[in-house]
C-alpha cells in the first residue's frame, strides 16, 4: 500500500502542479485563478482538455502552441515534476498513511512553490499566498497532531519574525518585509529547532549560489537575488527531512 499511496500522491502532485503554473502566472498580474480558463499567453488560444495534461501535452506539442507555435517555457512541466516529486516524498516520509497531518504538509509544499516561482519573476511574495501560509501553519498546531504543537508554533512565529524584522532594519537592500513574513509562516509551519534548520540551510545555500553566479558574473555586484526561494527550499527539506539531519548532526558532534 505504501507504494500505491505514494503513487497517487505523486500523480496528484502533477495536477496542482497545473494549477500552481496558473497561480504562479496569475497572481502577481492580479488575475482571477479561476477565469478566463488556460490560454497561450501569445495568441490567447484556449487549451483544449488534452493539452492540459501534465506534462504530457507539453511533450506531445514539443513544448509549443498548438495555434501559433509560440514557445511554452519547459519551466511549466518543470513545476508539475517538481511538484510531483515533492508530494510523493511527503507520502513517503508520511509512511504512505492518508491524514490530515500528509495533506497540510502538501498545501505547506504547494505553497511554497508558488512562492518560490514567484519571487524569482517578480522578487515579491504575495500576501495573498504568505498570509494564509502562516494562519494554516498556526491553526494545523493547535489542531492537528504530528507537527510543532500551537505554543511553540506562535512563540517560533514570533521570534523568526522579530529577528528577520531587526535585519530587515539594519540592513534593508538585503531584505524585504516579504521575507519577514515568510520567514514567521516558516517558523509556524516548522516550530522549534527545524525553523533553525530552515534559515540556516537557506543562508547557506543562498550565500554559495548567490557567490558562484557573481563568480560567474551572471550577477552584477549588489544586484538583487530574491532569498525567498531558498527560504522555501530550507523549509520544505525541514519539514520532510529535518529530523533525521538533526539527529545525524548530534551523531557526529557527539559520537555515541
Ligand atoms: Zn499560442
Amino acid at each position: 500500500m505504501l507504494y500505491y499511496y505514494t503513487s497517487v500522491c505523486a500523480l496528484f502532485g502533477l495536477l496542482i502542479g497545473s494549477f500552481l503554473n496558473v497561480v504562479i502566472y496569475r497572481v502577481p498580474r492580479g488575475e482571477s485563478i479561476a477565469v478566463p480558463p488556460s490560454h497561450c499567453p501569445s495568441c490567447g488560444h484556449f487549451l483544449k482538455p488534452w493539452e492540459l495534461v501534465p506534462v504530457f501535452s507539453y511533450l506531445f506539442l514539443k513544448g509549443r502552441c498548438r495555434q501559433c507555435h509560440a514557445r511554452i517555457s519547459w519551466r511549466y512541466p518543470g513545476v508539475e515534476l517538481l511538484t510531483a516529486a515533492l508530494f510523493l516524498a511527503a507520502a513517503w516520509q508520511n509512511q504512505g498513511v492518508l491524514n490530515l497531518r500528509l495533506g497540510l504538509n502538501l498545501i505547506f509544499i504547494s505553497i511554497l512553490i508558488a512562492l518560490t516561482f514567484i519571487d524569482i519573476d517578480t522578487l515579491t511574495l504575495p500576501d495573498v499566498l504568505v498570509w494564509p501560509l502562516l494562519g494554516i501553519a498556526l491553526a494545523a498546531a493547535f489542531f492537528v497532531p504530528g507537527g510543532p504543537s500551537g505554543w511553540v508554533s506562535l512563540v517560533s512565529a514570533v521570534g523568526a519574525g522579530a529577528l528577520f524584522w531587526l535585519i530587515a532594519l539594519i540592513y534593508p537592500q538585503g531584505m524585504g518585509l516579504g521575507d519577514v513574513k515568510l520567514v514567521a509562516a516558516l517558523g509556524a509551519m516548522l516550530g522549534f529547532p527545524l525553523i533553525i534548520l530552515a534559515v540556516f540551510l537557506a543562508s547557506f545555500f543562498g550565500s554559495l549560489i548567490g557567490g558562484s553566479l557573481l563568480l560567474l558574473r551572471k550577477l552584477k555586484f549588489r544586484q538583487h537575488i530574491p532569498f525567498g526561494p531558498f527560504l522555501a527550499g530550507g523549509a520544505v527539506i525541514s519539514l520532510l527531512w529535518g529530523e533525521r539531519i538533526i539527529a545525524l548532526y548530534w551523531s557526529v558532534i557527539f559520537p555515541s
